[in-house]
């Protein structure tokens, strides 16, 4: 059943919006965008052609319409309802360029896939950037999520990001205005992140080159970076693994539907067929109440949850049964 109507949607923006040089997809099935491959439909899905279009587009959009900014879905897990009003997701030709922008230092557009930015560093000699060869996601999910991994991540590299709001004023944030925490930022949730700046250090190649064949090995071993999954289902709770509160709790494999635990990473939640977002969302829900009543510790989405449920099929915190 559909809950969202794309065409009309458009079709209420005027006709503004044949000056766009981007591409407009009404009812743009999200399965096609998420790891996951799993979840509803955007109603109207914006991939500007640079940040003048998305200018534009954003001038041509009534404030009250829903907006939503996706990168390439490596930390979504969207509901079967679909998301309301415009997802915008950037495009490469527009904003995924990775270059040189001063001493150690790197420009990347935000939809630059991170492991471009490992590349060009180590090319380069520039040291700190190893950690985004692991990660799969692109730059502006990497600022947005404060994206880190073997002992570095995003805050200690960021100098600034260039933004646009939501009535399509671009300007440009520092560092210490990204309110940075452990997985998290503290920005307004309505700010596009177009390309962002970053300060490394000098630092021998073959060096950089071994800590990347590293950062490759240890996630070809420990983590199910095959399958359809979002990565780390939970943060990690002050002074705990998320997984060891997962394992102990007796999650590990744990299967709802077509979502399951993985055996080999038990934080990694995966599609393993046909998992709806419902089964995803459930499954994640079923464990943190296991790992509550085993630990006292309530553990935290990390993976973003975004969009509606689908009527009669709502997932609410804590609803497993510990005896499923
Ligand atoms: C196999 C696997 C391994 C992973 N390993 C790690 C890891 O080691 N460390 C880690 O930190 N993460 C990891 N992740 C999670 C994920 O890759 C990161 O969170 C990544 O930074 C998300 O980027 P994305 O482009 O996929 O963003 P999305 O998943 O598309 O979006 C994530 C969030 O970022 C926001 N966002 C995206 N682009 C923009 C933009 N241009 N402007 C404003 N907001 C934006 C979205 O609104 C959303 O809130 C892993 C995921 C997988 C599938």
């Amino acid at each position: 059943m559909k809950q969202v109507d794309g065409e009309k949607l458009l079709a209420s923006l005027g006709e503004g919006v044949s000056q766009l040089r981007g591409r407009l997809t009404p009812d743009a099935p999200m399965d096609r965008v998420t790891w996951f491959q799993a979840g509803g439909l955007a109603e109207l899905m914006f991939q500007p052609h640079d940040t003048d279009d998305l200018v534009a587009f954003l001038k041509l959009l009534p404030e009250e319409v829903p907006l939503t900014v996706v990168g390439v879905g490596s930390n979504l897990l969207v509901r079967d309802g679909g998301i309301q009003g415009v997802v915008v997701r950037l495009s490469a030709k527009g904003f995924g360029q990775v270059e040189l922008a001063g001493e150690n230092r790197i420009r990347a557009g935000a939809i630059c896939p991170d492991k471009y930015v490992a590349a060009m560093a180590m090319d380069n000699g520039i040291g700190g950037f190893h950690f985004y060869y692991g990660i799969p996601g692109s730059i502006g999910g990497a600022v947005r999520m404060n994206a880190g991994a073997n002992g570095g991540e995003t805050a200690a590299r960021l100098v600034e990001v260039d933004v646009v709001d939501r009535k399509g004023n671009v300007s440009t944030l520092s560092n210490a205005e990204m309110g940075y925490s452990y997985r998290h930022s503290s920005v307004s949730e309505n700010l596009i992140f177009t390309s962002a700046v970053f300060q490394g250090y000098p630092e021998d190649k073959a060096k950089i080159r071994a800590d990347m064949d590293a950062v490759r090995h240890h996630r070809e071993t420990v983590q199910p970076i095959k399958e359809k999954t979002g990565g780390s289902t939970f943060k990690n709770p002050d002074g705990h693994s998320a997984w060891e509160l997962i394992d102990e709790a007796g999650c590990r494999g744990l299967m709802i539907g077509g979502a399951q635990m993985s055996a080999l990473h038990c934080n990694f939640m995966i599609n393993v067929g046909h998992a709806t977002g419902y089964d995803l969302e459930y499954l994640g829900e079923t464990v943190r109440q296991r790992v509550f009543e085993h630990s006292g510790i309530k553990l935290e989405w990390e993976i973003r949850r975004i969009g509606g449920f689908m009527p009669g099929s709502e997932v609410k915190p804590f609803m497993g049964t510990v005896s499923a």
